[in-house]
């Protein structure tokens, strides 16, 4: 999922205006980030499972980046290294708190389309996932972007070019999803795929940054 989070990443920015959008992104992203780290640290991994070339989905091994306590313990580090740095030292304040829970929003996302592989704690714990399955995994994924934006667009005061261009990355960033769903390309070694996700992800992030003129 890429563009999903980015929906939630969006809404969050008009629920705490004051917290940078490039910021946002990359919380909404963070479990994804953590993850293509991990994977060249060879302490998680994603491979291409046989059924790929109809599934179009890689088989993950995350159980530090994607599990249900991971997930709750990034978020907290997340709005806790925020409010060390922008937030004035206050953990418990609404900003950190809408930090806190777009990190969570991605395993929330994941856990609907994702086959049940997410580990509830760590390492051989028992795991989930809803697999809703292609297409309603994409349509879910596309309306909850769609809601995001629209919230966006709706309730930030930037200006008609700043927003234009949110709306564009995010649009770019549909475009990704939708043909990463429908391509039956066998996906490169898993370094490869690590590190072209995280230099997506950094354009995406790096993008947002400088569209929304917010400190990040
Ligand atoms: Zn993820």
């Amino acid at each position: 999922m890429l563009v999903g989070h980015l929906g939630a990443g969006l809404a969050a920015k008009a629920a705490a205006p004051r917290v940078g959008l490039g910021t946002l992104f990359a919380a909404a992203m963070l479990l994804d980030i953590v993850l293509w780290l991990f994977v060249i640290l060879k302490l998680e991994g994603a491979v291409a499972p046989a059924d790929f070339e109809t599934r179009h989905a890689l088989a993950f091994n995350f159980p530090w980046s994607h599990s249900l306590l991971g997930a709750l313990v990034w978020s907290l580090a997340a709005a806790g290294v925020w409010a060390w740095t922008r937030g004035g030292g206050r953990l418990l304040a609404f900003a950190p708190a809408v930090i806190a829970a777009t990190v969570f929003s991605h395993w929330i996302l994941d856990f609907l389309v994702h086959p049940p592989e997410m580990p509830l704690w760590g390492p051989g714990a028992p795991a989930v996932g809803l697999d809703v399955g292609q297409p309603l995994a994409l349509y879910v994924e596309l309306a909850v972007a769609a809601v995001g934006l629209t919230i966006f667009l709706m309730r930030v005061p930037l200006s008609f070019a700043r927003r234009a261009s949110v709306a564009g990355i995010t649009l770019l960033a549909a475009a990704l999803t939708v043909f990463g769903a429908y391509s039956s390309a066998p996906p490169p070694d898993s370094l490869t795929l690590a590190a072209v996700s995280l230099l997506v992800i950094f354009l995406i992030v790096a993008a947002a940054a400088v569209a929304d003129r917010t400190p990040q």
